[in-house]
């Protein structure tokens, strides 16, 4: 679940409880369920920044959402944005997620704040960012971003995830040595997944069946309906990748056995299975080759197609960017764990003037009096009785603590937020 974002903002990304509807702006960087959790809600206010495919997708979800709360921004294009704290700026850039997802730059008196959304940052889609914010050839940019919100998904896998133009080519190559196969069912039910299907049904001159149960059925029917057919005899199916993926399968086997037609396909094109699922010892050594698909203990093939980024491709980003802060806005994932952030974010004492208590509205004039506290033992002040205010509390605290663990209290204020 996307994080809230703090206090002293005035807008929210991808929440949509009750906190972010105090914001007073809101933004959607894509259409994947989680990020959209709440957003039927009857107290939505608007508006609503999202791109038009992801409003597209998301009204054909929830079709009794009001369509005039929606503003419209695409990828490249800037907004001014009122506020009564300042008036801010916002421009969207492609995330390489999913259909219509979108990273927001933010640029106002709070700084300048990256929110990734979910992404998979490779080099092209980080050049397109403003090339003050780029280091090159090993330089610092000439303006650092103050925040990075990343999306830290396989933060700490250390899978050398393929590009998905590479995995799509794995999946095309994998049906291709499988002539014989009557049926080939593509584990393909992911928003996001669609550029494989279409790909697989250009290469072999077919359109894929579906099933219109299948959720994601509507939203292929938005974003590729060339290649669907409605005819089960096609010899290409989308396939529900989860749950219950290896229960289906057998059923599809064991029907291909009574019809006496040859061994279906089944290939799965998804990261999880490589960094995350746990699987037998045979399988871990066959989840090392990420060149080419390959076949489980069960039978189903595996391609690593991943709309994350890889942990190596987060650290490439980072040491381009030369943020001063990251946030992972995936909260099992902390970005701390980044060698970049490790590196560079934790090794600095946060000064009185720093935007960071602003955005966590902790009341900086009370600081002076903090200072004389500090010296004190992070047990004496954390159990002053004598701070009265909670922000008085949080800074005191926070200047009692040594660098790594004033990092992770920050981060556990800052998800309450
Ligand atoms: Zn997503």
């Amino acid at each position: 679940m996307p994080i809230e974002m703090p206090k002293g903002l005035p807008m929210s990304v991808d929440t949509w409880g009750s906190s972010s509807n105090r914001k007073r702006h809101h933004f959607l960087t894509h259409a994947h369920k989680d990020h959209t959790f709440g957003i039927s809600s009857p107290h939505l206010s608007s508006p609503i920044y999202c791109t038009k495919i992801t409003q597209n997708l998301l009204l054909h979800q929830f079709p009794r959402i009001d369509r005039s709360l929606f503003v419209g921004i695409e990828v490249g294009e800037s907004l001014a944005v009122d506020d009564p704290d300042g008036g801010f700026a916002v421009t969207a850039f492609d995330a390489n997620h999913c259909p219509g997802a979108v990273m927001f730059l933010f640029e106002g008196t709070f700084g300048s704040i990256l929110h990734t959304g979910d992404c998979r940052l490779s080099p092209e889609c980080l050049q397109n960012l403003p090339e003050k914010y780029l280091g090159k050839k090993g330089r610092e940019p000439k303006c650092s971003l103050d925040f990075v919100f990343l999306d830290c998904t396989f933060g700490k896998s250390s899978v050398k995830l393929p590009s998905k133009y590479s995995a799509t080519r794995q999946v095309i190559s994998c049906i291709w040595k499988h002539p014989n196969a009557s049926k080939v069912y593509l584990a393909c039910d992911l928003l996001g997944q669609e550029d494989i299907l279409v790909e697989v049904s250009k290469t072999f001159g077919s359109k894929i069946y579906i099933d219109k149960n299948i959720e994601c059925y509507n939203n292929l029917k938005l974003l590729a309906p060339d290649i669907l057919s409605e005819d089960p005899s096609s010899r290409f199916h989308l396939f529900d990748g989860f749950p219950r993926l290896y229960e289906r399968a057998s059923e599809k086997l064991a029907e291909a056995k009574a019809n006496l037609q040859p061994q279906p396909l089944f290939v799965r094109p998804s990261a999880q299975w490589y960094a995350c699922e746990e699987t037998s010892d045979d399988d871990l050594q066959l989840r090392k080759r990420l060149n080419e698909a390959v076949q489980d203990s069960f039978g189903v093939w595996h391609v690593c197609y991943s709309t994350h980024s890889s942990r190596e491709e987060l650290e490439w980003a980072l040491q381009l960017l030369q943020p001063k802060r990251v946030v992972s806005t995936t909260p099992t994932c902390r970005a701390m764990e980044l060698s970049y952030v490790k590196n560079h974010c934790l090794k600095s004492q946060i000064a009185s003037d720093d935007r960071l208590w602003k955005l966590l509205q902790i009341d900086v004039e009370l600081e002076s009096s903090s200072e004389a506290a500090s010296t004190n033992s992070s047990e004496k002040v954390a159990t002053d009785e004598t701070a009265a205010s909670p922000r008085m509390e949080n800074l005191q605290l926070l200047s009692s603590l040594n660098q790594c663990s004033q990092r992770i209290y920050l981060q556990i204020i800052w998800s309450h937020s």
